[in-house]
């Protein structure tokens, strides 16, 4: 009885120990999940610019040399190519007027798949894939380019995007209200193309994108074509929530100004900005860091303590005080460049395009398709039939094999 006792009691005992063992091998399946899952997961190729050695949200001294990276172009060879090296990433020294597109490597690969679909993108591959309806795009008008400048943008790729382009101008036109409805922002801002009145529309332009909710905020003026598929890939490459300011400058070095924000005027400072003309991008992160000098009338103030226009002032913002550094892209052009110097075969891969000086020096891109110079003196409604043949009004024709 007393021996049997005893064997019962050893056998509770090697049971609990048997039991105590199994509860230790399952403490890590009762544990929650990895809370690693919930922070922002970098994008499958995301690669901001290197700039002084650090990526675009490292913080940069003021003064310290900036080095320009094609970290766009780098994002789109990787899309199309499937893979990089951090050797492909190339450095451009020079951007300035007319010398834009020497220097510019051409992602490899062929032509972006055209149709407008915006399908395999990079984005795509992670959990939340960039939509265009995650993009606000603001383009900068004037009333007294309301025809001669809108109605082609309306026509082209603002047909393409009409729930996330809105209209910043400074009068009232009813039949735009007709066909734009609540994307036609009256600014109030003065029409005179003075330092003032366009901070003014810069500003309104940054209060609406906050109200926005939207993950980018895209600046463009009224002469710049943008080519969607290009821009989603490329804003895809990157974060929202990252600090990401992408654009082109127009100088080949930083500009310099009196500081008057932070200190009395009697030191400089030097910062790169993205000219207004080419359009440019900030991720919602940084716009949101950009408040105290950029919302409900301070942009306004700002400029005018640093007495310079509104692209400038976004850079002194975002570069200076900030000290983020601006990503260098070639894929944004504006009418400073020779656009004629773009290569035939990369013009649909660019992110935006633009056109000048019909009067005089003619400076569009250089591409053939089903319409001559006296038809399509801008070039965008051949950009605009290579990317969506589908349209009504494009010729019916295989547009390439016209000239
Ligand atoms: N603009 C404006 N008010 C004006 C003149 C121009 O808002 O009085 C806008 C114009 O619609 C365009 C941008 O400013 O979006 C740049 O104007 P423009 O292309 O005429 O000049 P540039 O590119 O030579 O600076
Ligand atoms: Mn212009």
């Amino acid at each position: 009885m007393h021996i049997a006792s005893v064997g019962v009691s050893k056998l509770c005992f090697l049971c609990s120990l048997a039991f105590c063992g199994l509860l230790l091998l399952l403490i890590p399946a009762f544990q929650p999940p990895s809370r690693l899952g919930d922070l922002p997961q970098p994008r499958p190729h995301a690669r901001p610019a290197r700039a002084g050695g650090g990526s675009a949200n490292t913080l940069r001294r003021p003064g310290a040399p900036a080095v320009s990276v094609h970290a766009g172009e780098t994002a789109l060879a990787t899309w199309l190519n499937g893979s990089t090296t951090e050797t492909e990433v190339t450095r451009s020294g020079d951007q300035g007027p007319g010398r834009g597109t020497d220097s510019r490597k051409s992602p490899e690969g062929g032509a972006l798949p055209g149709g407008g679909k915006g399908g395999g993108l990079a984005g795509s591959r992670s959990r939340d894939p960039l939509e265009l309806k995650d993009i606000f795009i603001a383009v900068k008008t004037t009333r007294k380019y309301h025809k001669s400048r809108l109605e082609l943008l309306f026509q082209t790729w603002v047909s393409r995007a009409k729930e996330q382009t809105y209209i910043f101008t400074d009068g009232e036109d009813k039949e735009l209200r007709r066909k734009a409805g609540a994307n036609i922002i009256n600014t109030n801002c003065s029409a005179a193309h003075t330092r003032q009145a366009l901070c003014c529309k810069m500003s309104v332009e940054y209060d609406k994108f906050i109200e926005s909710q939207k993950k980018w905020f895209c600046h463009m003026d009224d002469d710049n074509y943008v080519i969607l598929p290009s821009l989603l890939r490329l804003l895809a490459s990157y974060h929202h929530s990252q600090d990401v300011y992408l654009g082109r400058p127009s100088l080949d070095h930083p500009i310099e100004a009196a500081e008057r924000v932070k200190s009395d005027g009697s030191v400089s400072v030097k910062f790169w900005f993205a000219t207004g003309g080419a359009g440019f991008c900030i991720s919602r992160g940084l716009a949101l860091k950009m408040s105290p000098w950029a919302s409900l009338g301070n942009f306004i103030s700002t400029a005018e303590k640093i007495r310079l226009p509104d692209d400038c002032t976004i850079g002194y913002i975002i570069e200076a005080l900030l000290e983020v550094a601006l990503t260098h892209t070639h894929l944004f052009h504006s009418h400073l460049e020779s656009l004629q110097k773009l290569p035939t075969d990369t013009v649909l891969e660019q992110v935006t395009l633009s056109y000048g000086g019909f009067e005089n020096r003619r400076n569009v891109v250089s591409i053939g398709g089903g319409f001559s110079l006296v038809e399509d003196p801008s070039r965008f409604k051949t950009v605009h039939c290579l990317l969506y043949p589908d349209t009504d009004w494009c010729p019916r024709v295989n547009p390439r094999q016209k000239n």
